[in-house]
Formats: structure tokens, C-alpha cells, sequence
């Protein structure tokens, strides 16, 4: 092989970091806070800062090359500031998702051996719930509310300011030469088989997808663009938009814990913000305020709006576009593929077709972007046509996809020939766009998050007046999908709803419990015994909607 004589120029986040230090330090940077009001910096402040803390990560609490540091937080500033601080002097960010129940985050905080974990002041109850299965944890750090306000309320004994442990330190600090495979990330993805399991990203993995993503084909992210990451930074990287972001220069708004659809409309118009990403329930609420009041918000600024999470109805694509003339951007992804993996564009030859034709397209799943490669399969790995018809299981390869996870776990997922098995069942047509047409796990997807429906039902069935609980996703006009549990009694033993409910309350978190229990006769079941759930969708699938 006659190699190439380029340069071995490392891929890595610190090369964003300083790139935004030194072209984009007028870019601004806004948090809208617990009170609503907005906490603005540049940033030039924003790189201060960052540097400030990596001296505090290595210097005061004794940060080595590759240890965990976790964060427990919302979107904000001083969260992205951690985005970049911990993975540039060498260690992994590992983002913690809130919305898990604590026997889970303290099992996935134990098994990432988090060493300090960055948490939001109103977030320390919910960290004090599990920080005692964590013995690797030997430092919390509390993200203030208001990081240009004094602190009002004491700390807990041994816990550190995060606006006291920057504000002594230089803001320079020497980045290292970082080996562009190291690790930079750690996410979990939610358990819906089994113990949740570590995504370990790369430098280079995040570089790669956040260049692509940012590419005019994809999300076209800019200088000039106003980015609001709805999708928060606990769970895949909100989608890597705030390394794009940063990569570009673009100024960034961050919601903090809102996710009521009138704060959002409120931020989106009076930052003029162009660029927007969400999950479907989110934009679901955004759509009907906007139905409600169509004067009230001046969205003239927004240029896409990007959906997913879980599928985008046809609905509410053509709702936003029809009566609000806002496009909407469909993409697919997982914790795996960090996320992005498909997106739904129309490509030129397409564009002549019908509105039905061209809806169609935009709710489907898009094809895959650039680096990523996708086939799907049948039960024995053969490789299926692209009619449009056939559905077998999605499955992907690329750069920024795992090749195995953080653990032993999950072996089953990767094949002998390089591909990850998504668990996404799929119909792919002659022009290479993805559908999804079911998954292969059956979990609940409620607002974005998972719901095990396995672990309800083990819950469920151990109530003495249970034979059979099957939990299933039944269709929900706010958070997409919502847990309804199908209950066979025991011949002669009797249970309420209420009972049932109370019998696993405080057993998972709160958005885990069915909103209703249905009592049936049977539960449908597969040739091999396995309760089918699709048949169950079938039948009980709209409850929720009437
Ligand atoms: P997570 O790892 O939590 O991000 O979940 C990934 C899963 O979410 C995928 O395997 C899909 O089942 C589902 N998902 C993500 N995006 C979409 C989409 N646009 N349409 C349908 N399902 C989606």
C-alpha cells in the first residue's frame, strides 16, 4: 500500500473548544433559568470558564485521564461547560438521565465507577436517593441556579460550589494532546432488556457525527444559527447539538427544566432562534399552543425544526407545515449511534411528487447519513431486498456507531460481519428510506423515555390476585405512547385498578405506572408463548385516545 502523506492531526473536542475560543468568542450563550428570567454570557466567558474548570477538575479534585465524571443536570451553560471540560483534559463525561428511578441510576452511576458527579442544586434530592450505591463517588459538585447570583441556601456538608471551585482558578489551561480514540462519553441506554448498558463515545466518533450532522444535507448547522436543544443533554447528547453548536460558533439557548410548549414558544421567539430539536411530544405540545393562539408567537427566525426520539405522526409534520408554514426535520437514532443515524430528506429526484407522497417521505424514517450504512435482515441474518415491503431487523455500521458496549454486556447485538442490530423491525424501499413498522422489544416510549414493559409486569404478577399481566404501548395523544397493562385474575380472586396501581407504586418512577388495567380473559400469544404484544396493540391500542 503506497500510504498518504497527510498529516495525523488527532480528532478531537478540544479542537472545537479552542477553535470557538479563538474565532467566536462575541457568539452568545443563554440559560433561561428556574424563574424564568435568563442568565446571558459570551463566549469568550464560556471558554474562560471551561478552562477555569479543567485546572479545578485536575487540580482540586485530582482528575485523571480516563475517570468518570458524571453530571445530573438539565440543559444550561454550566452543563456544557462540563461537556467539554471533562472530555478535553482526558477524562469521560458521563451524563446521568434524570428521568431514570434511582435503583437504576445508582446501578448505572456504580457500573460507569463514577468518581464526581456535577448535579443541580434541585436535583440533590433525587442523587441522594442513590449516591450510597455509588462507592466509587467521592465528590459532588452542585451546579447553582443562577451562576451569576450568590448563594442563598447552604450546601450539604462536603459538597463543593461549582461557582467556588472555578472562580480561584486560571482561566488558561494546557489542553492535552489527546489520542483521538480515547473516550470521551458515557451513555447509558435505558435497560429495556436486561441492566443498562454503557455507549463509550470517542473523540473522534463525536467529531466525525458532529461534522455530519452539521452539513448543509443534514441539519445545516451554522455561525448564524440560533440553536435551542429542547432534547436534553442527559440523554444521547441531545444529538450532539451542542458540539455542533460550538463547532460553528452558533449562538445556543438552553431551556433549562422547561419543557412547557409556551416557555419554549416564548424562548424560541425572542431569541429569533432558527434550529430547534425534540422529541414528538414536545413538538405535539408546541403545535396545539400555536392551533390555540396562532398570532401569539413570531417564529418568522425558526428555519427546521428536528423530530425524534420515536416516529414523527404525518399529522403533525403536515400540521406545522401547513397552518404554520415550519418545517420539521425527521430523523432516526439511538444511544448507540450517538444518535443520528437516518434522516428523513427529500432527495431532488423526489421532489415532484404528490403532498401525499412527499408526507410520506417526511414521516419516514430518512435514509442513512453520510458514514452510516444500514441493511435489514431476517431472524437468520440474511440480507433483505429494499422493496419497500419486506420488514426485518434495522441494522446500521459507521464510525460513530458502538462496536460493543462499556461491559461485557450485549454481545448478541453486534454480528460476526461488523453490524449493529438495532432491535428496530423495519421495511426499507427501492430509494433507501427506512420505516419503522414495529419494535422487536416491545418497550413503552413515553415522551421520549422508555418504559420496560417486562419489568411492570414482573411487578405486576406478584400480586397475589394476578395470573397474567402483559404491558403493552398503547397510543397517547400527548406523550406518543403510554403503558396500559392487560390483567388476567386468578379464577375466583378479584382486584381493583386502584389496587393494582398501589400494589407497585414507589416501585418505579412515577411516569413508569399504566394509566389504565384493562381485565381480560387471555393474552394473546406467539407460537413459542410469548405474549403478543402486537396483537394487543391491535386490540386495545387506542384506549387512551378516546
Ligand atoms: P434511545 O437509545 O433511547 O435514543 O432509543 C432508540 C430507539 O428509539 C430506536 O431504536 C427506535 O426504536 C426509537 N426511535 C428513535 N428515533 C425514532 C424515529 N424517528 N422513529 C421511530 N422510532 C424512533
Amino acid at each position: 500500500m503506497l500510504t498518504g502523506r497527510m498529516m495525523d492531526f488527532p480528532l478531537t473536542l478540544t479542537h472545537f473548544l479552542e477553535r470557538a475560543r479563538t474565532f467566536f468568542g462575541k457568539s452568545e450563550l443563554v440559560t433561561c433559568l428556574v424563574d424564568k428570567t435568563e442568565c446571558r454570557m459570551s463566549y469568550e466567558e464560556f471558554s474562560a470558564r471551561t478552562g477555569k474548570l479543567a485546572n479545578a477538575l485536575t487540580h482540586k479534585l485530582g482528575i485523571k485521564a480516563g475517570d468518570r465524571v458524571a453530571t445530573l443536570a438539565f440543559n444550561h451553560q454550566p452543563h456544557l461547560e462540563a461537556y467539554f471540560a471533562i472530555p478535553c483534559v482526558g477524562a469521560v463525561l458521563h451524563t446521568l438521565n434524570l428521568r431514570l428511578h434511582p435503583t437504576e441510576l445508582g446501578y448505572i452511576a456504580k457500573h460507569g465507577e463514577d468518581v464526581v458527579v456535577f448535579c443541580d442544586e434541585a436535583l440533590l434530592p433525587l442523587l441522594e436517593k442513590f449516591r450510597a450505591d455509588v462507592p466509587s463517588l467521592r465528590k459532588v459538585v452542585v451546579f447553582r441556579n443562577d451562576p451569576k447570583a450568590p448563594r442563598s441556601t447552604p450546601l450539604p456538608e462536603g459538597f463543593l460550589d461549582y461557582e467556588d471551585l472555578i472562580a480561584g482558578e486560571p482561566s488558561h489551561f494546557d489542553w492535552p494532546r489527546l489520542e483521538e480514540n480515547s473516550a470521551a462519553m458515557l451513555c447509558y441506554t435505558s435497560g429495556t432488556t436486561g441492566n443498562p448498558k454503557g455507549v463509550l463515545y470517542s473523540h473522534r466518533s463525536i467529531a466525525l457525527h458532529t461534522l455530519v450532522i452539521m452539513s448543509r444535507e443534514n441539519m445545516g448547522i451554522a455561525g448564524d444559527d440560533v440553536i435551542l436543544p429542547v432534547v436534553p443533554m442527559f440523554h444521547a447528547a441531545a444529538w450532539g447539538t451542542p458540539f455542533a453548536a460550538v463547532a460553528a460558533g452558533s449562538k445556543l439557548v438552553f431551556g433549562g427544566g422547561h419543557f412547557d410548549a409556551v416557555t419554549l414558544l416564548d424562548l424560541m421567539a425572542k431569541e429569533r432562534v432558527t434550529f430547534a430539536a425534540g422529541v414528538p411530544t414536545i413538538w405535539i405540545g408546541i403545535l396545539s399552543a400555536l392551533d390555540a393562539e396562532p398570532k401569539r408567537w413570531d417564529l418568522s427566525s425558526m428555519r427546521t425544526m428536528a423530530i425524534g426520539g420515536s416516529a414523527a405522526p404525518p399529522a403533525l409534520i403536515d400540521g406545522f407545515s401547513t397552518r404554520h408554514g415550519l418545517e420539521v426535520t425527521h430523523a432516526w437514532g439511538m444511544t448507540e449511534t450517538q444518535p443520528v443515524g437516518t434522516m428523513a430528506r427529500i432527495k431532488p429526484n423526489l421532489r415532484g411528487g404528490s403532498p401525499e407522497q412527499l408526507l410520506a417521505l417526511r414521516a419516514s424514517q430518512g435514509f442513512a447519513v453520510t458514514f452510516v450504512e444500514q441493511r435489514h435482515t431476517d431472524e437468520t441474518g440474511k440480507v433483505l431486498a429494499w422493496d419497500g415491503e419486506t420488514m426485518g431487523e434495522l441494522e446500521v455500521r459507521g464510525p460513530w456507531v458502538a462496536k460493543s458496549y462499556f461491559g461485557d454486556e450485549g454481545k448478541d447485538r453486534f454480528t460476526a460481519d461488523g453490524w449493529f442490530k438495532t432491535g428496530d423491525v423495519v421495511t426499507i424501499d427501492a430509494e433507501g428510506y427506512v420505516r419503522i413498522t414495529d419494535r422487536s422489544k416491545d418497550v413503552v416510549k413515553s415522551g421520549g423515555e422508555w418504559i420496560s414493559s417486562v419489568q411492570l409486569e414482573n411487578a405486576l404478577m406478584a400480586h397475589p390476585a394476578v395470573l397474567e399481566a402483559a404491558v403493552f404501548a398503547a397510543r397517547h395523544p400527548k406523550w406518543d405512547e403510554r403503558p396500559v397493562a392487560a390483567i388476567v385474575l386468578r379464577p375466583g380472586k378479584a382486584a381493583t385498578e386502584a389496587e393494582l396501581a398501589a400494589s407497585i407504586e414507589g416501585k418505579f418512577a412515577k411516569y413508569w405506572m399504566p394509566d389504565r388495567f384493562l381485565f381480560v380473559e387471555t393474552i394473546p400469544r406467539t407460537s413459542t408463548g410469548k405474549f403478543l404484544k402486537s396483537r394487543l396493540r391491535e386490540l386495545y391500542g387506542e384506549v387512551l385516545m378516546k
